[in-house]
């Protein structure tokens, strides 16, 4: 029996101090091929006929852990509930030039389904990778360590023909079959609808659509991002604020930040967008080379030869605005069997054309740190003996030509 890729874990942690501004990336697990290879990212295969499918458990905490406008336990309270959700993927499904695109493709995600099932997301003994995906409120598990809200499993492929539960085989390495995301509940944190988050009682609550909708990023092969203002900032907004703009019909994706959108579209590329084909690249390296750290013993044949894990960001110049960034740091060698190697390369992609952009590389020294992304960059050498990832370079200074405005 094939292995599967291993059970990635990522989570939205509480920050229990104010933040200080920094800048932004978008950034995407990956997962590295049985037979070896360069890391493959983690996505959802649309070509399927009902690829993404959902569910979520409403078996809820009773402690009054999620908040609601409904009274506890009734009918209405559950649909309150569902709504959050249902929003929360409207934010992702609003993003235009992708094929998430609710209105590009309808059957993308399919209905919202309910299980009465408590235990119904994949828990900690490695049962319930069920190929349903499900939001779990009344799980407990050993991943809510200190400060994390929740939490999203995701499970991939790491050869074409693997499956899980219903999921059926995948086509391609990298491709997700199970992602589920289990909400803190131990009588500490409270999580309020949009609703219940303006009254008496929702004052210290979080914001439970702007947490659904950061983990919901898990679920699309997201990790996390150094922007502060991105849904994937690993850290939640204080207690009763949502972070940027609650989603409108108009603009279902109003959550995001530019960096998420450019993140979604490179994952699923709508190939009639004729606006977001931009692509920058390079290499990030340092003006004295013996600056490089070492990579971990053994590795054989692997150098590093540019600066690993910085944030590379590419900002609009005429608006200051940030657009995307990445963390910047390997390319596939042409080894045989190919493998990732640390060179320093960096690719933005689905940038929006007609622009002028400023690109910048800084080191993961502000809120976000090298922790944060562990996940993203642990993907790149798998389980095989051959590679070996450097520690991530925090040893140099930014500087811009011409200065930033
Ligand atoms: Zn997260």
């Amino acid at each position: 029996m094939r292995t599967l890729g291993a059970a990635f874990s990522a989570c939205l942690l509480l920050l229990a101090t104010a933040f200080a501004p920094i800048t932004q990336s978008y950034t995407v697990d990956s997962t590295v091929p049985e037979a070896g290879g360069c890391p493959q990212p983690d996505r959802w295969n649309l070509s399927l006929a009902m690829p993404l499918n959902r569910q979520w458990s409403t078996a809820i905490p009773s402690s009054g852990a999620i908040l609601t406008l409904a009274p506890t336990g009734s009918a209405a309270q559950l649909d309150e509930i569902e709504q959050v959700i249902t929003d929360s993927f409207g934010v992702w499904s609003g993003v235009s030039g992708t094929i998430l695109n609710a209105a590009a493709n309808p059957g993308a995600i399919a209905p919202l389904e309910r299980t009465g099932i408590a235990d119904a997301c994949s828990n900690d003994s490695g049962t319930n990778i069920d190929g349903l995906n499900t939001i779990c409120f009344n799980q407990p598990s050993a991943g809510f360590t200190f400060g994390v809200l929740a939490f999203t499993r995701v499970i991939s492929a790491n050869a074409p023909g693997v499956s899980v539960g219903s999921s059926g085989p995948a086509a391609f390495t990298g491709q997700i079959l199970d992602a589920d995301t289990l909400v803190r509940n131990d009588g500490q944190e409270v999580f309020a609808t949009r609703q219940a988050l303006s009254t008496p009682q929702g004052v210290g609550a979080f914001d439970l659509e702007s947490i659904l909708t950061h983990e919901l990023g898990h679920w699309l092969g997201l990790d996390h991002s150094a922007v502060i203002r991105a849904i994937m900032f690993p850290f939640s907004p204080p207690p009763g604020q949502f972070l940027g703009n609650r989603p409108t019909p108009q603009a279902p994706d109003g959550p995001l930040a530019d960096d998420d959108r450019t993140g979604v579209r490179s994952l699923y590329p709508d190939a009639s967008d004729a606006v977001n084909v931009g692509t920058i690249g390079g290499r990030i390296i340092p003006a004295n080379p013996f600056a490089l750290a070492a990579l971990p013993s053994p590795a054989p044949g692997q150098f590093v030869t540019g600066i690993f894990g910085s944030h590379v960001v590419a900002v609009d110049a005429d608006t200051g605005s940030v657009i995307a960034g990445t963390l910047g740091g390997w390319s596939c060698s042409t080894a045989n069997p190919p493998t990732a190697q640390f060179d320093g390369s960096f690719l933005i992609q689905r940038l929006p054309v007609g622009r002028n952009y400023l690109i910048y590389a800084e080191p993961l020294i502000g809120i976000a740190t090298a922790p944060n992304f562990g996940v993203a960059l642990s993907d790149l050498c798998g389980a095989g003996a051959a590679c070996r990832m450097p520690a991530v370079d925090t040893n140099f200074n930014v500087r811009t030509l011409p200065a930033l405005p």
